[in-house]
């Protein structure tokens, strides 16, 4: 079974574990740096950005955070989540974990509309995705390597970048898994990892 772990701080935790373990995985909570051992993925949850990094420097997990990125095993972040993976935070000169290649900006849908919800197309998911949006982040640019998976009212919402998976809006909040679904199938199959690595072989 996938071991999914969630950090578990501040912020919309109970839903990501319970989106996780309708999807069949077995869902972590994450305080310590402990338990991130013998995890497939993490994600980061939405909330409060700034909290959560203050929580992360409290409870020591910054260098473990950032070491469980370098292991190459998938990390979603969801709107403040995103904002902490981002390599760049506008308006700000130091980024969080700084791991994904895209640039964000907080907030940037306005103070007026705090919260909406928008039905989006996302590339890889079937149909519609009804999102809900709270006081969220949109990315401003991204790297060459990373694909931008959704724009809403010509921003970037959702995009992935090797590993990295990010949204702006909070699909925890809703009883659509698909997208903690299309997270878990980035993490690659057990057997994939025992098999040798076909590239070396095909250079023989
Ligand atoms: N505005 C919040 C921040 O900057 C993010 C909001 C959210 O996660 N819903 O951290």
């Amino acid at each position: 079974m996938k071991r999914v772990g969630v950090l578990a701080l501040q912020g919309a935790v109970r839903e990501h574990l319970q989106s996780i373990a309708a999807c069949g995985a077995e869902a972590v909570p994450v305080k310590w740096p402990k338990d991130l051992e013998r995890l497939d993925a993490l994600i980061l949850p939405g909330g409060e950005s700034t909290a959560m990094r203050r929580l992360i420097d409290h409870y020591g997990l910054m260098d473990p955070l950032r070491e469980f990125a370098k292991t190459g095993k998938p990390m979603f972040g969801t709107c403040a989540g995103l904002i902490l993976l981002a390599k760049t935070v506008v308006g700000s000169n130091e980024a969080h974990l700084g791991v994904m290649d895209v640039a964000v900006e907080r907030n940037s849908f306005g103070r007026q509309v705090d919260s909406f919800e928008a039905p989006l197309e996302i590339k890889g998911i079937d149909g519609a995705f009804e999102a809900i949006f709270i006081r969220a982040p949109h990315i401003v640019s991204v790297g060459l390597s990373t694909e931008v998976l959704c724009v809403h009212n010509g921003k970037i919402v959702m995009a992935k970048s090797g590993q990295f998976l990010g949204c702006s809006f909070h699909p925890e909040l809703t009883e659509d898994h698909r997208i903690t679904e299309y997270f878990l199938s980035m993490i690659p199959h057990k057997s994939d990892l025992l098999l040798p690595n076909r590239s070396i072989y095909s250079k023989v």
